[in-house]
């Protein structure tokens, strides 16, 4: 009998398990998972599902990837972990060395945490930081745009979307900082000069006070699944510029080839002052982020006075997820991901397309390898996962937005079954409460 083949999974789960905005109070289902392999996951039940999700962005390669597998059997070997205080390692040095070497130009300094949510704590508090460095405390704001989302700590909530994210509640702990109106012109539509005013009216009032302007580039995820304009980017930055407002990108979502290029700053040729990575760094395996910097940022943060960058993990820069991460950025460069992606863009483009014509749908849209239909209501989740599950594919729709994000290696026939399963359970679909 394998390990955790556990009886009463569902009951002791339902007993002492608290899941990611879950009530402990009448939870919604939750479906065990036994093994998972390629694109399928495989319910302890015995059923196979087809992933939709990537599980949340990460697992570009699939599951139980044998390269990957390999790098973490080879790393656990010599050491799981060792702290990084005075000590350093291959793993880490190698995987710093690559990322500065693929990620935009400039970002030459890696500071490596645990999670996103903390990618962005270290990325806030470095341009906090940069300004205290220079003197100028008084920059200590951010500016953002609506419909945003950067993670569940407090320092990344204060930059969610103010409406969906979670200010209500925590108004009174979260630091007041500056939101623009988010971009309506569509990544592959007509760009519109307005667009940018809400954006340019802030900076030009606020500079003094703002240490960084902080965004998802071209695609806004958890927030909205919404992807933008470049030109609203490229307006971005020269405002940053202009205004020495520093420029962080959170590409913790976006991040290694999603919309189709390797970073979505590529889209607009951006050289962002600190970057954000996370889920897909590691492949999907292994907890890992990392914030990079210019040298600007970090000598001048560290010719502060402080002298030092006041951040240090207990985890930091975890040898195994390391070597995971540099498996999966090397798979990732040795294979032919841009044609993937472009055909996974192209089939989810065609397949989604009848939802249009669907009255309960308000929009459908695709971006790399990413494919959104947007309802009128937000869905039932209890109805239609259980109709997902019926039919074979994992999705976790949320509010009005029904999405999938697949690992890349997915064959064309698999992802014709993810489509099709979304565009018939969406067409069951009538919206309102589970
Ligand atoms: C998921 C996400 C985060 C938070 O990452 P966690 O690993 O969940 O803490 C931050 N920013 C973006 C854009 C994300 O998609």
């Amino acid at each position: 009998m394998p390990p955790f083949a556990i009886e009463n999974i569902l009951e002791l789960d339902r007993r002492h398990v608290w899941h990611p905005y879950a009530a402990m109070v009448d939870p919604p289902p939750v479906f065990p998972v036994a093994a998972a392999h390629g694109v399928r996951l495989r319910l302890a039940d015995g059923r196979e599902l087809i992933d939709g999700m990537s599980s949340w962005w990460a697992a570009i390669h699939g599951y139980n990837h044998p390269a990957l597998n390999a790098a973490m059997h080879e790393q656990i070997d010599r050491m799981a972990h060792v702290m990084f205080g005075g000590l350093t390692h291959g793993p880490a040095v190698a995987l710093a060395e690559q990322l500065t070497g693929i990620a935009p130009a400039g970002l030459a300094s890696v500071f490596f945490c645990d999670s996103g949510s903390v990618a962005v704590e270290v990325a806030i508090k470095m341009a906090l930081q940069y300004w205290i460095a220079l003197d100028r405390p008084e920059k200590n704001r951010l500016l953002t745009i609506r419909g945003g989302y950067h993670g569940d700590t407090f320092g990344a909530m204060a930059v969610c979307d103010p409406v969906t994210g979670m200010h209500g509640m925590f108004r009174a702990h979260l630091t007041p900082h500056f939101f623009a109106d988010r971009p309506t012109c569509r990544f592959d539509g007509p760009w519109d000069e307005r667009d940018l005013e809400s954006f340019r009216q802030l900076i030009t009032v606020h500079h003094d006070q703002l240490a960084g302007v902080i965004l998802e580039p071209i695609l806004q995820g958890a927030g909205g699944m919404w992807p933008y304009h470049p030109e609203y980017l490229r307006g971005v930055a020269r405002l940053c510029e202009q205004y020495d407002v520093l420029l962080i990108l959170d590409e913790i979502a976006t991040g290694f080839g999603r919309t189709g290029r390797l970073f979505a700053a590529e889209h607009a040729d951006l050289r962002p002052d600190i970057l954000c990575l996370g889920k897909a760094l590691t492949g999907g395996c292994m907890s890992l982020a990392a914030t990079l910097a210019t040298r600007r940022v970090s000598d001048t943060i560290s010719a502060g006075g402080a002298g030092v960058f006041m951040h240090g993990p207990t985890f930091m820069a975890n040898p195994l997820a390391c070597a995971a991460a540099l498996a999966s950025v090397k798979l990732l460069l040795g294979s032919d991901w841009q044609t993937r992606v472009r055909a996974m863009e192209a089939q989810m483009a065609r397949e989604l397309a009848p939802c249009r014509d669907l009255p309960q749908v308000a929009d459908v849209r695709t971006i790399g390898a990413v494919g959104v239909v947007e309802l009128h209501r937000p869905v039932a989740m209890r109805r239609i996962t259980r109709r997902f599950v019926e039919r074979g594919v994992w999705l976790r729709p949320f509010g009005r937005l029904v999405y999938i994000m697949p690992p890349y290696i997915i064959t064309a026939d698999d992802l014709t079954r993810l489509t099709t399963a979304m565009v018939e359970t969406i067409a069951e679909e009538q919206g309102g409460a589970a």
